[in-house]
């Protein structure tokens, strides 16, 4: 699958702040840090809000023998879990804010892919992918020589199908994220009977998963999908009868299945995912509008919606249960019915857009994305354009530019609004 993204693009920057300051900034607010616990008493961890810093990580060995070292200022607490397919390693953290460079943690040995970032306002997770099944033989928190920061040592080893099933099994860890609705719940549409018009908006992506990257000015696509989703609900809110919400509204993660459940859960009338990914074919340019469908448009959306799925698997959330085979008539009704809303409101955007804003060729395609799957929630995901693209990456970030495209935006949500509501939807 690693050969449908871009190297530069979707998710190989790894999260973290201090990331983009030098080596030498990182010693100074180090000596800063030392010098601050030298004059005060040590602050134990859970009684202060400070992040831990983790300013230093290397990783050594091969297929057989992987160890990974993170430097931190203090001494944490930590829990190591287990995911299967792909075979991951969790590492649950305090807060954290990652300082190192990227390169010191690129995968090596038995890690084909690494990832670190937020998790909430509390946590943080480093995401090891391996190319096997593996157990961790050591994960310890050490003093480090100098006595003053500490060192989390994670020894990777590689074990038998047999012996990975076995630690899956008998891990004490549930996901903490809840799995995906069961598909016969009850379609919550009918539920909500009074007047007000409800619109999720959905900024993509978040945390430890940033989304594309820009490949020249490195601007994360969850950074301009909160934005813009900001400005879009305060702009939504402004009409009367519409009642307009963030799924998420600070730079965390959520899954796939949650974003879908935050929408059922709060009665909404209509999910608007947002987006601005990055292609291979740096010239495409322009927003396209996304409807579910099981098969792909085009190879273009496949590609797309694959990527876009993988979002939970970069946050090291165990793939929750398969939706049981639908025997429900009635829900196969409102799902059909939900996706001509779907359709309907794709059709609004880009007759909203043209002549506007830059659309791509045919600007409403389909695919299998997970955070449209709500059966009663008339969904679209949006891609506002492509951080590939440097027209494209200059406008995502440009307030005039957000404001109008949110007002047409809008407009589109209003006038589907108005057809479906008075058409009994
Ligand atoms: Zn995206």
């Amino acid at each position: 699958m690693r050969k449908i993204f871009s190297c530069e693009g979707w998710g190989m920057r790894r999260a973290g702040r201090i990331g983009r300051f030098g080596r030498q900034h990182l010693s100074f607010v180090l000596s800063l840090l030392f010098f601050a616990f030298a004059s005060f008493p040590v602050v134990a961890e859970g009684e202060t809000s400070e992040p831990l810093l983790a300013y230093g990580a290397r990783i050594a060995g091969d297929n057989a023998r992987t160890r990974i070292v993170v430097d931190f200022d203090r001494e944490l607490k930590i829990s190591v879990h287990y995911v299967a397919d792909p075979v991951r390693v969790i590492v649950d953290l305090p807060r954290t804010a990652f300082g190192f460079a990227a390169d010191d943690l690129a995968p090596r040995g038995l890690f084909t892919d690494i990832r670190y970032g937020a998790m909430d306002e509390h946590s943080a997770r480093i995401v090891l992918t391996a190319s096997r099944p593996v157990r961790l033989a050591m994960a310890e928190v050490q003093p480090d020589e100098t006595g003053k920061g500490y060192r989390l040592v994670l020894d990777a080893e590689t074990v038998t199908d047999a012996g990975f099933g076995q630690l899956l099994k008998t891990q004490d860890w549930q996901d903490t994220l809840p799995a995906a609705e069961a598909e016969t719940a009850v379609p919550s549409t009918a539920e909500a009977q009074d007047s007000r018009f409800v619109i999720a908006v959905d900024a993509g992506h978040g945390g430890i998963d940033t989304g594309a990257v820009g490949s020249d000015s490195k601007t994360e696509e969850k950074n301009v999908t909160l934005s813009f989703a900001r400005i879009f609900v305060e702009r939504l809110n402004r009409e009367p009868g519409i009642e307009a919400f963030l799924t998420r509204d600070k730079d965390e993660f959520l899954s796939l299945s949650e974003r879908v459940q935050i929408a059922r859960g709060r009665h909404a009338n209509l999910l608007i995912s947002l987006h601005a990914d990055t292609l291979r074919q740096r010239n495409i340019r322009g927003a396209t509008v996304y409807t579910i469908s099981d098969t792909a448009s085009d190879s273009l959306a496949a590609d797309l919606a694959k990527r876009e799925n993988l979002s939970d698997e970069i946050a090291g959330v165990a793939l929750s249960n398969e939706p049981a085979a639908v025997a429900d008539i009635l829900l196969d009704l409102t799902r059909r019915e939900t996706q001509a809303f779907s359709i309907a409101m794709a059709r609004a955007v880009v007759s909203s857009f043209e002549g506007q804003v830059s659309l791509i060729n045919n600007p409403h395609r389909y695919a299998g994305f997970r955070v449209l799957q709500a059966p009663d929630v008339p969904s679209i995901l949006l891609e506002l354009g492509f951080l590939s693209n440097l027209e494209d990456e200059k406008l995502l970030v440009d307030e005039k530019w957000r404001e109008k495209v949110a007002d047409l935006l809008a407009a589109a949500a209003m006038r589907y609004r108005e057809r479906t509501v008075s058409g009994g939807g």
